[in-house]
């Protein structure tokens, strides 16, 4: 496995020689792998609980290794966010998202595909005019695309990130807060923000069967969420009881390995095509 240092190597034990230790610089192997193609573009479906109905996704990356197969985001994304090599993905993961949109577009469906942001991108003074670039060159509707969050993110330079937002939700972007009840949130914050969702951490949804604090928590968020006239959304739906739970609290939209784990977004189409709700 993987492993990363303070100083930024990856270092990860060979199989074939267990003694010994590679030490390679993370940040030139993000660079190839780019180049490679070795970046996957997955999603995981959001459902609406009303309707049953497949109304978007969320576009998650995987790196697939020559050597070491599927590596997960979380071995390299804070490390790609350090380094600030999380501008490029994130431009390659809206590239990959816009192109799904028209594929999806030609076969007659309209879904929103939502993307995550890092502090970086919200730092980067460029994104919503590249961003704008983007749409115009492959005709896409603003519309289309939600953008995630996530409260530290915000906190890390509140008046720089509410620049950004503003300017991204103007061109018609949706916004939506990530990981909700996690972070240093601060509920003025959340008020003064341009954000049309507010995503529930999975923390407080895994568990929701047998934790009646969890329970609370959800059910306060989804008011929460709705006083201010946001969409809510819960990820982390993992069995029937916790669907059922969340659509009688009147959540909107949920997320979670119960309907779908994250699949290769040229697979979207064929699960819509078996997908039935509960
Ligand atoms: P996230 O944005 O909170 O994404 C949700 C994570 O929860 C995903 O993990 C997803 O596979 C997982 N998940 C979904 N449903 C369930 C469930 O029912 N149960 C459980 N236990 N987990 C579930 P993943 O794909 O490993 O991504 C981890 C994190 O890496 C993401 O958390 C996000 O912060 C980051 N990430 C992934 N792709 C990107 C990307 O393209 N850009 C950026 N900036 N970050 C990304
Ligand atoms: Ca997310
Ligand atoms: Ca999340
Ligand atoms: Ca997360």
């Amino acid at each position: 496995a993987a492993k990363l240092r303070n100083d930024g190597a990856v270092v990860y034990d060979s199989s074939i020689d267990k003694g010994s230790e590679q030490s390679l610089s993370l940040l030139t192997e993000l660079r190839t792998a780019l180049e490679r193609d070795e970046f996957r573009l997955f999603v995981q479906p959001k459902i609406h609980f009303d309707t049953g109905k497949v109304v978007g996704a969320e576009a998650l990356v995987r790196w697939v290794h020559p050597e070491r197969g599927n590596v997960f985001p979380d071995e390299f994304i804070p490390f790609a966010e350090q380094t600030g090599f999380i501008r490029k993905l994130t431009r390659w993961v809206l590239e990959q998202s816009a192109a799904l949109c028209q594929s999806l577009d030609a076969a007659g469906i309209q879904l929103k595909v939502s993307v995550n942001l890092s502090t970086r991108d919200l730092m980067d003074q460029d994104l919503p005019a590249k961003f704008r670039d983007m749409l115009e060159r492959r005709r896409l509707s603003a519309a289309s695309f939600c953008l995630e969050i996530t409260e530290s993110a915000i906190m890390d330079d509140p008046v720089r990130a509410e620049q950004t937002l503003a300017r991204l939700h103007a061109m018609g972007v949706e916004l939506s807060i990530d990981d909700f009840g996690t972070g240093y949130s601060s509920l003025a914050y959340l008020k003064r923000l341009p954000v049309n969702e507010l995503k529930i951490d999975k923390s407080f949804v895994l568990n929701m069967e047998s934790d009646a604090g969890d329970v609370m928590i959800v059910r306060s968020t989804i008011q929460l969420g709705h006083n201010l006239g946001l969409r809510v959304v819960a990820e982390g739906v993992e069995s029937e009881a916790v669907w059922h739970q969340l659509k009688s609290m009147n959540c909107d939209q949920g997320q979670g390995y119960y309907m779908s784990r994250p699949i290769p977004a040229d697979q979207l189409l064929l699960w819509m095509q078996q997908w039935r709700a509960p």
